[in-house]
């Protein structure tokens, strides 16, 4: 009899993560009542913001459960439906978390995709919500003017990629920072921005200063940290920064702004934003981003890990960096 595997959270993280923090269980399929449907899962996305989720405290989304699914994304095909608008073999997103099968009454944002010209996991990575939450990081809070500089940080990851290209089609020098040559090189040659600075090869203030000869106007920020105060000491007047993402803390680390002075010094405006706040940035920013994905013009890379077993692992390099590009989970 087929079963549903599902990943839970066993144990809150203190620092770093770790494998016990995972329990794999085995459960029965759910029947599917009327008005419902049964999606086999194909992909899960990982994303940095499942860390945050694991801790129990104030924070912008509720704490993961303890003994409950792993929350994320995910993409797969409807199995069984008793819903009118869905059939057997629609693919759709949802967030059905870290498990093979979900059961929904087509709620909770699930949506129908188009895959005859974007790939399915697409729709989790640069046409799904790490592209929308470049698109309004950039758009809404940045909205910067054809010939500014914008620098984005964790550049050559799936949220920082695509803010790079669509800063450069408007005209910007784009200058992304990210962790190691190889990173550098593909945010260089691959996702075409003029310049990546590698903030492990410990010269990072010279090497931004020298990538950025008139200053930053524009500062995409998904790290904090060291990256983030060099940053600032090269804002020009009016700058702005959409703070979209710390990742250097997610593991408990202290972030400590040195520079914080440059706000005032420099007139800046700094805004952090949560994506799934902003819903009417989702529909322009999906139809934009899905269109460039189908045409081969918006560029993006993945690490796909195989099986849901892999899925904790995979997790804990995303906190190291050791993924390049949308970090996915394959439900084989
Ligand atoms: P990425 O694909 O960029 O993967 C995370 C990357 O962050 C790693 O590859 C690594 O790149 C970098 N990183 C990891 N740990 C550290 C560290 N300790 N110090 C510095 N860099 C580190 O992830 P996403 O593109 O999915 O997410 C990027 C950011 O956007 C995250 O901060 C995430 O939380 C945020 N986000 C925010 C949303 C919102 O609504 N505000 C929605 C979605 C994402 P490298 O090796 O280059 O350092």
């Amino acid at each position: 009899m087929t079963q549903n595997r599902r990943i839970v959270l066993a144990a809150r993280p203190e620092g770093a993560v770790r494998p016990e923090h995972f329990r794999l269980e085995t459960q029965p399929l759910p029947a599917v009542p009327d008005g419902h449907l049964l999606v086999r899962n194909r992909f899960l996305s990982l994303d940095p913001y499942m860390r945050g989720a694991m801790n129990d405290r104030k924070s912008y989304r509720k704490p993961q459960a303890i003994g409950e699914t792993m929350v994320g994304g995910t993409v797969g095909e409807v199995v069984e439906s008793r819903h009118p608008k869905f059939a057997v073999g629609d693919v759709v997103v949802g967030g059905f978390g870290w498990q093979l099968y979900g059961l929904s009454d087509g709620g909770g944002g699930l949506r129908k995709v188009d895959t005859s010209k974007v790939p399915m996991q697409a729709w989790l990575g640069p046409a799904g919500m790490p592209g929308v939450t470049a698109w309004v990081g950039l758009n809404r809070i940045i909205a910067p003017k054809a010939g500014e500089t914008v620098v984005v940080s964790a550049a050559s990851g799936a949220v920082g990629s695509v803010v790079g290209q669509l800063a450069k089609a408007q005209g910007c020098r784009v200058v992304g920072v990210a962790g190691g040559a190889a990173k550098c090189g593909l945010v260089v040659d691959a996702y075409g921005f003029d310049a990546c600075v590698d903030y492990k090869a410990g010269r990072l203030e010279a090497d931004l200063a020298a990538a950025t000869p008139d200053g930053i106007d524009g500062y995409f920020e998904n790290v904090g940290g060291a990256v983030l105060d060099a940053v600032l000491g090269r804002m020009n007047a009016f700058g702005r920064i959409a703070v979209c993402g710390l990742i250097a803390g997610y593991n408990d680390e202290p972030i400590p702004v040195q520079r914080f002075n440059s706000v005032l010094l420099n007139r800046l405006r700094i805004q952090g934003f949560i994506v799934s706040e902003v819903p009417d940035a989702w529909p322009p920013a999906l139809a934009e981003l899905a269109a460039k994905v189908a045409d081969g013009s918006l560029k993006y890379r993945e690490t796909i890990a195989h099986g849901l077993d892999a899925a904790p692992a995979a997790f804990i390099g995303l906190l190291r960096g050791e993924n390049l590009g949308k970090q996915l989970v394959a439900l084989d």
